[in-house]
């Protein structure tokens, strides 16, 4: 068994801690007042090689492992969680293309993405439901030249900023379920598609928003593979997303209790800094142990998938886990600051509302608890024979 990272992963861990902490902290809490994020700063990001490096080279990446994308991504976190939502959403959408795109699509496309030049979106969920979401309404009828395609995807990261979408439709009848989605690239500016944004508790730079699609027309090359593989297609992504989520959550978890142990040792109470007290240091050293364990899991995650092997399940654990822990820690912290923890002049709300949305974006507690238990026993699991 090998615990430690090699010595290119922690050189590539380097830089990004050194952008997160020099370019991304510093701005972190300025950017709770809204969206758009800031094209220059993806740009020197995605220059830096920062944006889905797990990507090929020949599609803009740099063709890292899926652990060193990990580190990329935890680093950013620590200082952003929310400029995270670049590399994961240009990872999962990226991933899907090169797979499944034809070759000269998904090298401009992804690699635009990669350099920050663009963001992707993934539009999955719709208003009838997100959960179950083999039970797509939005539909993409064939005609002469192509597509059009109809309905409303809702709740959708990044839906009034992103340059392109990867829309899932429904192509064949709703009996099929998951057999009759597609999966299509669709231009943010194509005429009959509009945006709304929501008035987010956290994640505010990031947005979410539905898209409205009014007879938007496609090229046929918009399919992204053949017809009825979208749902196979994102489904595979999601084993991916959901490790990188748990280190996002991580992350950001992770830089509450720095300040928190920092902020304990010159904070005094009763004549004494506050450090000396183990009603205060004892929760911190629980949230070590805590945090250490799920990391581990998240990484050994990403290693499985490296290796080619099964991580389906594991996938699904630290995506139920962390988010609620990365809040219980978070909190913990914020309780650790007395009174001016609860203070906006602090990062610690700002970090638990952003965390917050991670236990439900990317699929519910339930839904991975449910994963798991159907990788563990089948589709008894899920009430089936
Ligand atoms: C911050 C954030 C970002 C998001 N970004 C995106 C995005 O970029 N793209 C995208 O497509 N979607 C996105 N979503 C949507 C997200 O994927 C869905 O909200 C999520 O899958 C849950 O779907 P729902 O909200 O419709 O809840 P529902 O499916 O209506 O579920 C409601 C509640 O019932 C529970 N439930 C449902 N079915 C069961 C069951 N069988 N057993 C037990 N409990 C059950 C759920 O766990 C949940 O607690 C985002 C959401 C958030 C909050």
């Amino acid at each position: 068994m090998e615990f430690d990272f090699t010595e290119d992963q922690r050189a590539i861990q380097d830089v990004a801690q050194r952008f997160a902490a020099e370019r991304l902290a510093p701005g972190f809490m300025a950017r709770d007042a809204g969206g758009p994020l800031d094209r220059d700063l993806l740009r020197e990001m995605g220059g830096l090689g920062l944006i889905a490096a797990e990507i090929p080279e020949e599609f803009g990446g740099t063709g890292v492992d899926g652990v060193t994308a990990g580190l990329i991504i935890e680093a950013i976190s620590h200082a952003d969680l929310n400029v995270g939502y670049v590399p994961l959403l240009t990872g999962l959408v990226g991933a899907i293309l090169v797979q499944n795109a034809e070759p000269d699509v998904a090298r401009r496309v992804v690699a635009e993405a990669c350099a920050g030049e663009t963001l992707l979106a993934l539009a999955l969920t719709e208003p009838g439901g997100g959960s179950d979401a083999a039970n797509l309404k939005l539909k993409a009828r064939r005609s002469n030249d192509g597509y059009v395609i109809s309905g409303e995807k809702t709740s959708i990261s990044m839906a009034d900023q992103a340059d392109a979408a990867l829309v899932f439709a429904r192509t064949g009848t709703e009996a099929e379920r998951a057999h009759g989605i597609s999966a299509f690239l669709v231009s943010c500016d194509a005429p009959g598609l509009s945006t709304t944004s929501f008035d987010d508790l956290g994640s505010r730079s990031v947005g979410r928003g539905s898209m409205f699609f009014d007879d938007v027309k496609v090229d046929a090359s918009a399919l992204i593979g053949v017809e009825g593989a979208g749902f196979r297609q994102v489904m595979g992504g999601f084993d991916y997303s959901r490790a990188l989520i748990g280190l996002m959550v991580l992350g950001a978890a992770r830089a509450s209790l720095d300040e928190s142990w920092d902020f304990i040792q010159e904070r005094e109470a009763f004549g004494k800094p506050i450090a000396a007290y183990q009603g205060v240091t004892f929760p911190l050293a629980e949230a070590e142990t805590m945090i250490e364990a799920a990391r581990l899991l998240c990484y050994k995650t990403l290693w499985l998938r490296d290796q080619g092997r099964p991580h389906t399940s594991e996938a699904a654990m630290v995506k139920w886990w962390a988010p609620k822990l990365a809040f219980d820690v978070i909190h913990q912290c914020l309780l650790a600051h007395g009174h001016s923890g609860y203070s906006k002049d602090m990062a610690h709300q700002q970090r638990l509302r952003d965390v917050l949305g991670l236990q439900i974006g990317d699929g519910t507690a339930q839904i991975q608890k449910m994963v798991i238990a159907r990788e563990r026993i089948g589709r008894v699991a899920l009430g089936r024979s």
